[in-house]
């Protein structure tokens, strides 16, 4: 499996205009520090389609999509994430390497790995519980709102049903240890010491960094009075190594 270094994906990301790359397709207007328009994932009348050029990352509030430039080329052109790091890396003018490995802590790597791994299943999980008969009045909402099947699939939406543990007993079934669970950020430990699902109730939106892999989540409130209305799991330390801030 071929990645890019991490350095060179972040100096990319730090070099795009995000606002600059997103105009080449989508038409955006100023709105204080952020940008926006029409969301060009689902179809709507008022712009709810956001760019951060402070951040670097676009969040639509009608159907979810979001994520930083590399995301916006992925869904937009329908890209892998290499092929994105690749059209960007045109869009700039700059040469990729053409071998790449980076040296690596193995101990990293293989936490690393772990944890994508839980929130690969994760991701699994929630799409079938969106799918299935707990995701009914979900996928209503989604349809009221016109979020079309494809984009659900597109966007690997999800959905969090009202148990308390059903994401934990579902892992530990897998065979993932309780305490990566608790690191993962997708179950937490409570006072009591209770572990329960972070997500509960929630439409489920997955956060995509770096090598296209699922990090983190985004959780939207299904109900119009409960706080948060938006919710996302942290995203585990590990991955923000090597980059700029
Ligand atoms: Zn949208």
């Amino acid at each position: 499996m071929s990645l890019f270094p991490p350095e060179l994906i972040a100096d990319l990301r730090l070099q795009a205009n995000i606002v600059q790359v997103v105009q080449e397709y989508v038409p955006l207007k100023r709105a204080g520090t952020t940008y926006k328009g029409l969301c060009p994932f689902h179809s709507e009348k008022t712009p709810s389609f956001h760019v951060n050029p402070e951040k670097g990352f676009f969040h639509c509030f009608g159907c979810g999509a979001g994520g930083d430039v590399f995301k916006f080329l992925e869904l937009y052109e329908k890209l892998t994430f290499p092929d994105a790091v690749r059209a960007l890396a045109q869009k700039l003018g700059v040469t990729l390497p053409e071998t790449q490995s980076g040296p690596g802590d193995s101990r990293d790597a293989a936490l690393r790995e772990a944890l994508l791994g839980i929130h690969e299943a994760a991701a699994a999980y929630f799409r079938d519980q969106l799918a299935g008969s707990a995701g009914a009045r979900a996928r209503q909402q989604l349809a009221e709102r016109d979020v079309a099947a494809a984009t659900v699939e597109q966007l690997g939406l999800g959905f969090a049903p009202a148990t308390r543990d059903g994401l934990r007993n579902q892992l530990l079934g897998q065979g993932f240890a309780e305490g990566m669970l608790v690191q993962s950020g997708l179950v937490v430990q409570r006072d009591n010491g209770d572990v329960v699902d972070r997500f509960r109730n929630r439409l489920i939106v997955p956060i995509h960094r770096d090598t296209g892999s699922v990090i983190a989540f985004g959780g939207r409130s299904m109900e119009d009075d409960e706080v948060p209305k938006d919710l996302d799991s942290p995203e585990p330390p590990i991955y923000s190594r090597g980059r700029h801030s």
